[in-house]
């Protein structure tokens, strides 16, 4: 179980504090009606007769009034006693809804500032790795500038490199800061959602990765089900989503291999199917690749396939607006298998 910070309970206590005042504030001005209630009742059956009442008018040495008066003594006993017990009633009731509404409280306040806090830690998390992914470049461009400064034999040759090198990290800053802003721009924005045919999108993810899979030899073929599959869908995020799953089939497999694309209809959905036989994922790492800022050991270890672990974030963002499914299964060194699902759009 994960633990939460030390400020989330204090912040449940404050919380669970707030219910149990509104609840005890109920509970003591029902207390005070039933209270008063009661005594009102009681008063009306038990209370002693006023002083003009028929048997005060009685003569002061009769005896029917002497055993009325011990009568009405032991009433007036009984009255007390009544009065004592229904307020020990009531005390103790409130002493019960006290425990549990402490207990039920404390529940309820850590059941509903939970979510809260965990979108919190996220965004914490989030702005914690997105500072330390742009703190590495630029540390790395300063020290290089830095001792290029200082070297007093510095050659234009040599400057040159070091501008050529500044050139690709602050490419690299680049990518990595149109990564962050589709990130949240995928989140807050409306999509423009039409109907389009879903073999459209692919195709045109399939055009934008083709440049590069034919520079490592390697073959994109796909099988269509016939007829149009329509889907409800923002055709450019989309697209997106599909070039992000077949740019990653092509980085992480090796030249002159295949990259397979099947669309079939299952019931009310279309699965959308890209099979690759690349490095692979490992189980482990399985369920983190959809995470931000994550990438497998194998990505990090291929120096030349840049990125920075935000594609299938932003990929999966996008088909979760859609109301889609995203899922991968792999085998490290034979291939991984990314699954789309859409649902259709219904024909008429
Ligand atoms: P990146 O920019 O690193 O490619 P992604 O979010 O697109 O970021 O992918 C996250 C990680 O998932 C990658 O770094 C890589 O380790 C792994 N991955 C994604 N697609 C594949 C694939 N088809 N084959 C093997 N590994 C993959």
């Amino acid at each position: 179980m994960k633990l939460l910070p030390m400020t989330f309970h204090r912040n449940s206590l404050k919380l669970a504090g707030v219910y149990l005042t509104i609840l005890m504030i109920i509970s003591l001005f029902f207390s005070i009606n039933v209270y008063q209630l009661s005594v009102q009742e009681l008063d009306r059956g038990l209370r002693r007769p006023g002083p003009n009442s028929a048997i005060n008018r009685l003569p002061a040495d009769s005896p029917g009034r002497n055993t009325l008066n011990s009568f009405l003594d032991e009433q007036e006993a009984q009255y007390e006693a009544a009065q004592q017990r229904i307020l020990q009633r009531l005390i103790v009731v409130n002493l019960i809804i006290l425990a549990w509404g402490g207990v039920l409280s404390y529940y309820f306040a850590h059941r509903t500032l939970r979510p809260i806090e965990e979108a919190h830690e996220a965004q914490s998390r989030f702005t914690a790795d997105a500072s330390h992914e742009l703190r590495t470049p630029l540390a790395a461009m300063r020290v290089e500038n830095e001792v290029a400064l200082m070297d007093p034999k510095l050659t234009v040759k040599k400057a040159k490199q070091v501008l050529e090198s500044n050139i690709e990290e602050l490419a690299k800053l680049t990518e990595l800061s149109a990564g962050l802003l589709r990130l949240a721009q995928v989140e807050k924005s409306a999509l423009i959602r039409e109907r389009v045919d879903i073999d459209m999108v692919v195709q045109s993810a399939i055009d934008r990765v083709m440049p590069l899979a034919e520079k490592k030899n390697i073959l994109i073929h796909g099988t269509v089900e016939h007829g149009k599959l329509l889907v409800n869908a923002d055709k450019t995020s989309l697209i997106e989503a599909f070039v992000t799953i077949l740019d990653n089939a092509v980085k992480y497999s090796p030249d002159k291999t295949e990259v397979t694309v099947t669309i079939e209809a299952a019931s009310k959905d279309v699965v959308v199917r890209i099979t690759d036989q690349g490095v692979g994922i490992k189980a482990t790492e399985l369920q983190h690749i959809f995470d931000r800022f994550y990438r497998a050991d194998t990505a990090r270890s291929k120096q030349e396939v840049t990125g920075y672990g935000l594609g299938l974030a932003i990929a999966q963002q996008i088909v979760q607006l859609h109301d889609g499914n995203i899922s991968v299964t792999s085998q490290p060194a034979k291939g991984s298998v990314f699954v789309v699902t859409l649902p259709l759009v219904k024909q008429r």
